[in-house]
């Protein structure tokens, strides 16, 4: 498969690269096809039955459950939103059950998220129109998304534990955003919808990073993230939009602490001198939460391991946002950071799991956003705002201005707006009225999911 995905010269490197252990193996296979068979037919088909049933009986016991849980109808509604047919995402679903005792049936998930790779439809051409400048325009924009970052687990915005202490101890410093709200529930759902223009399902046409480029900018994607996983495809479609993509890993996001992104803006912040635009993309909080710290940050500890390590996570986010900052600052630039979506609240039925559920709890939406230096927006610090329009944020905080957004009023009126867009797990657009200071949030639905497998998405 990467060879099919790859340019030429790149297949013929991976080829070279992989020759020893292509040539091995197909030594082995001849030697073994060739041995005479000699063995007693009776002890061969005791051998294949032990076989067979040491591989599939377990997983055909324990089959039946996995169809009986509400995971298995968000893995159906996100099939479609992918453009699969129910019964295709049956036999996704199935192949991906089945492969946790089967190893081997992932080449047959890899094969087929390769087709839809290559068969993807990618729209590289920008659509934005009359795109300018500011002549006074900042020259280095850095965009930093956090992955599951509740707002409501910082410090802060008001947490009761030490999770920020070092954005707290430069609150001045920061115009923080306190009721800004994600436009989705997933990454795969959310960050499409905010880095893009578009009214309904996002236009990748009319993302932020074609408009960066249009006024001039040069763009850098810079990832902790998979680049091939099952639910990255959209985003690394954005990605690819940028002048320079880097991914710390093709398969597995968040192989490395989001630190490794550190001496990559270095790198690409002194790369050219044309202005830049460089989006930073961290695993933040994803689950495990384990893995996402080094040791040095497990410092809290209370009768809940969960929430303690979720929060060491957000105390590891806070350094390295400070020391980005930092950066970004030297080399006087503008630095905006803000999370893909939350999770769950930990005292409800979903603790710190993403919210698939129909509608979802909107306090999972609830994320940070703050911008250094003080970028003087017409948006003040108390006011909602949904981050489904980032684009009209992106813009005016970056000063480029396109058609699209000041046609009939668009981006004033949707950044003065009290409605919350945003998308649920099965790409459902929803809208509702923006919670503030004085708004309670809604109250969670009673418990609707089994979620003590695995998270599936992002
Ligand atoms: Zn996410």
């Amino acid at each position: 498969m990467s060879m099919m995905n790859a340019p030429w010269q790149e297949m013929g490197s991976f080829i070279s690269q992989y020759m020893g252990i292509l040539g091995l193996s197909m030594a082995l296979t001849a030697f073994l096809g060739l041995m005479p068979i000699s063995a007693d037919r009776r002890m061969t088909f005791v051998s294949v039955f032990i076989g067979f049933g040491y591989l599939f009986i377990p997983s055909l016991l324990q089959l039946p459950s996995v169809y009986r849980n509400e995971l298995y109808i968000d893995y159906l509604n996100k099939g479609t939103s992918r453009g699969h047919s129910t019964l295709f995402s049956q036999v996704e679903y199935t192949l991906h059950k089945l492969s946790l005792r089967l190893p081997m049936l992932t080449s047959v998930i890899a094969l087929s998220d390769s087709v839809t790779f290559l068969t993807m439809q990618v729209n590289t051409q920008s659509t934005w129109q009359q795109v300018e400048r500011l002549p006074h325009a900042p020259t280095l924009l850095v965009i930093g998304i956090g992955e599951s970052l509740r707002a409501a687990n910082m410090s802060l915005y008001g947490y009761s534990r030490d999770t920020t202490p070092k954005l707290m101890a430069m609150r001045d410093q920061l115009h923080i955003i306190r009721h800004a709200y994600a436009a989705g529930t997933n990454t795969w759902n959310a960050i499409p919808a905010m880095l893009t223009h578009g009214q309904g399902l996002p236009d990748l046409s009319q993302s932020i990073i074609h408009l960066a480029k249009d006024a001039g900018y040069q763009t850098f994607w810079l990832s902790n993230q998979a680049a091939l996983g099952q639910w990255d495809f959209s985003i690394t479609s954005l990605a690819k939009q940028a002048d320079h993509a880097y991914f710390t890993s093709d398969e597995l996001g968040g192989s490395q602490y989001d630190g490794v992104l550190l001496p990559q803006l270095s790198a690409a912040i002194t790369a050219t001198d044309q202005p830049k635009l460089i989006i930073l993309h961290f695993y933040g909080s994803h689950m495990n939460f384990t893995d996402r710290y080094p040791q040095a940050f497990a410092q809290f500890s209370s009768a809940s391991q969960l929430v303690d390590q979720y929060d060491n996570s957000v105390l590891y986010t806070d350094t390295l946002q400070h020391q980005l900052i930092e950066l970004v600052l030297q080399h006087e630039g503008k630095y905006m950071f803000f999370a893909d979506h939350g999770l769950g609240d930990p005292h409800s039925s979903i603790p710190l799991k993403h919210d698939v559920r129909r509608p979802p709890a909107l306090d999972s939406l609830h994320v940070p956003l703050f911008m250094t230096p003080d970028p003087l927006l017409s948006i003040a610090e108390d006011a909602p705002l949904s981050l489904y329009n980032f684009e009209c944020l992106f813009a005016q905080w970056a000063g480029i201005s396109a058609l699209q957004l000041s046609q009939d009023d668009f981006c004033q009126q949707s950044l003065a707006s009290n409605i919350l867009l945003y998308f649920d797990a099965n790409m459902e657009l929803h809208t509702d009225q923006l919670p503030t200071s004085q708004t309670r949030l809604n109250q969670l639905p009673p418990s609707m999911v089994d979620v003590d497998e695995i998270d599936l998405g992002q």
